[in-house]
């Protein structure tokens, strides 16, 4: 069954309205007619058979028929402080980084980080992500929508907290010579939370090591070849998923020392 996103499912209501971009996609494009069957998935991760009813001035009413069970969220809770981009590169990680399941994206104004963005230009970006988000929720059917913040500065994201006191907490560092993803991994048990901190095009400063190393992040390297950074955020996330997280057949108890 087709899913469409829509902000909130009210049970006790026994029908939804799907408005804008959906809306037109259920009539225009997939021509969809009253009793057709879909699955609606608000941004809770609340999810629900339903089915068509008619199409009104504000959009299309569709009939709540079952809750339908939610998949299961990762076990691990991902969290990718990523250096603004340029538009299409922000998007890309945005987009990649969705579908691989992050929970969280902080998208974090460093010393070298390109578009300098003014009020109305930073929440016409975050309006942006937050609906490329939208869309990769629906494509992945994955549980439930993350969380775009919007961008904070280099200091005040290593001031943040992460999810849980045992946050395993990364800084891909392309100058890095000593530590490695690969190594990292293999020396710690089961992260249940996991804040990866990814550079911007020109890379970090000296200065933004040192001080995020002073904060608890660990530096690590992805080897000798230099990445972009769209590349390194979306590989950071899949790692991070593939090491704690749901990127394997589900249900399978999947003990990371068989693997
Ligand atoms: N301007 C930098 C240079 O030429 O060395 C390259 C920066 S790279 C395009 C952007 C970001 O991706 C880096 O700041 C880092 O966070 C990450 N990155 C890319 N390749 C990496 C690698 N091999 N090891 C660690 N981090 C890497």
């Amino acid at each position: 069954m087709r899913r469409f996103l829509v902000d909130r499912i009210e049970e006790e209501r026994g029908f939804c309205i799907v408005s804008g971009p959906e809306a037109r996609h259920m009539i225009r494009v997939l021509r969809l007619a009253p009793g057709d069957r879909v699955t609606l998935v608000d941004r809770e991760g609340r999810r629900f058979e339903g089915a068509v009813h008619s199409r009104g001035p504000e959009g299309v009413r569709v009939d709540l028929i079952r809750p339908l069970p939610q998949p299961p969220p990762s076990p691990v809770y991902i969290t990718l402080c990523q250096a603004v981009l340029k538009s299409r590169a922000m998007d890309f990680v945005v987009q990649k980084a969705c579908e691989l399941g992050v929970d969280r994206i902080i998208p974090v104004v460093t010393e070298r980080s390109v578009p300098k963005m003014d009020d109305r230009g930073r929440s016409r970006k975050v309006k942006r992500w937050r609906e490329i988000a939208a869309a990769a929720v629906k494509q992945s059917d994955r549980a439930r929508p993350p969380v775009i913040e919007a961008p904070l500065s280099f200091q005040a994201v290593l001031g943040l907290e992460g999810e849980t006191r045992d946050t395993l907490k990364v800084m891909l560092w392309e100058r890095e010579r000593r530590c490695d993803l690969k190594a990292l991994f293999r020396g710690s048990g089961h992260m249940p939370s996991f804040t990866g901190l990814v550079g911007p095009e020109g890379g970090f400063s000296e200065r933004e090591a040192a001080e995020a190393e002073a904060a608890g992040y660990t530096l690590v390297s992805l080897g000798r070849r230099i990445l972009r950074a769209e590349t390194a955020g979306t590989v950071l996330v899949a790692l991070a998923q593939y090491e704690w997280g749901d990127l394997h057949v589900p249900g399978t108890a999947v003990d990371r020392g068989s693997a």
